[in-house]
């Protein structure tokens, strides 16, 4: 049988399904995850989204929010543990290596479930049953909706549905900005909102909802903690725990921040660093023509798309940033070879 065709079977008959997403869930994948079970659940099926981490209040709005588990919440791993383990089938959504799963990866790899992955991260790995993935796609979202119509299911989708699918669409376009965002990106939005997302509102509540302790955190962050590089077209920020401390930091609160410094004339490659209980997490973004994802993959364990990836360090903050400076250095041709061409055709 062909790998669709068995995973339509799979999914026609009700049975015990966990959904999982990657660490500290973005829009695109806690949409995603809840887009499916909210859709699965109209399916009859016993469905559990287990996150391994906490994610930003921004998304607490959506519908199955208050039924998520939390792997890192301890009172409730046991109960995640036993869910994962007795699963028929697991969805794992918006990530291409388990790795992405921190504390949960063993046990997603040790069940015996039938194992789907939805993503559109680059070089995705050997771990499930089936795949259905594309780098084209800008968002698992978008995905999971072609997926949805493919199975012949699209008058299951819902308001409730199409505001969860709406909303990683929409932040993994940077808002309908990026080049990601493709007529496909704007058939299915269209669609969504046909289905009765309310796009203003969900704008709203993803991008317009800030704490005044966040406010002064961005401040604080732009005017003492960016560095800028001209020379290596580089601007990065680096966040330390202290930092964080002192401006009650919540998950989410550093969203976005990294754009302030790629929006910065001539730089070419943005980065912040931010110092975690576990290590210096990384996110990097590039202007169109720079790939960073294979940067991040070499040299920082990481990975994700051309012009938005992340990764990890083990050394200090500012280790960290002294061996970003000396790699941009010694990379710089690779880097912007392709800026230099196209630079040198004009
Ligand atoms: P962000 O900077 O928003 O956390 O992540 C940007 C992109 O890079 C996302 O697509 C995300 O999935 C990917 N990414 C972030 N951190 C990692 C990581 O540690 N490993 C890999 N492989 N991808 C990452
Ligand atoms: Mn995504």
């Amino acid at each position: 049988m062909q790998a669709f065709e068995l995973f339509k079977n799979k999914i026609a008959t009700p049975a015990k399904i966990v959904i999982t997403t990657h660490y500290k869930p973005d829009a695109d994948a806690l949409g995603s995850s809840l887009g499916l079970a909210n859709y699965l659940l109209k399916k009859g099926h016993e469905v559990s989204v287990i996150t391994p981490s906490d994610y930003p209040s921004f998304l607490h709005w959506m519908k199955g929010n208050d039924a998520v588990i939390n792997f890192e919440d301890k009172s409730v791993q046991q109960e995640a543990i036993k869910k994962i383990q007795e699963a028929e089938i697991i969805f794992c959504l918006d990530f291409s290596c388990l790795s992405r799963l921190q504390a949960m990866q063993d046990y997603v790899k040790d069940s015996k479930a039938y194992k789907v992955n939805i993503d559109h991260h680059q070089d995705p790995k050997d771990f499930c049953d089936f795949r259905f993935w594309s780098t084209d796609a800008a968002a698992t979202c978008e995905l999971l909706y072609e997926l949805i119509v493919k199975v012949g299911d699209k008058d299951l989708l819902d308001s409730d549905i199409a505001e969860c699918l709406y909303s990683g669409i929409m932040t993994d376009t940077g808002g309908f900005r990026h080049p990601n965002t493709t007529k496909n990106v704007h058939l299915i939005t269209a669609e969504l909102i046909e289905l009765g997302a309310d796009n203003s509102k969900i704008s709203k509540l993803i991008y317009d909802t800030n704490s005044v302790n966040r406010l002064k955190f961005i401040g604080f962050a732009i005017s003492r903690r960016l560095v800028i590089n001209e020379d290596l077209k580089i601007a990065y920020f680096a966040i330390s725990k202290k930092d964080l401390r002192k401006y009650s930091s919540q998950t989410g609160d550093t969203e976005g921040l990294v754009n302030y410094a790629l929006s910065i004339g001539g730089i070419k490659i943005a980065a912040l660093f931010t110092e975690r209980e576990d290590g210096i997490k990384i996110s990097f973004r590039s202007t169109e023509e720079v790939a960073v994802n294979k940067f991040a993959q070499e040299y920082f364990n990481g990975g994700g798309h051309k012009n938005a990836s992340g990764g990890k360090s083990d050394l200090t903050l500012s280790e960290t940033t002294e061996k970003f400076e000396k790699l941009i250095k010694e990379n710089y041709n690779t880097l912007f070879k392709q800026l230099e061409l196209i630079h040198e055709k004009n």
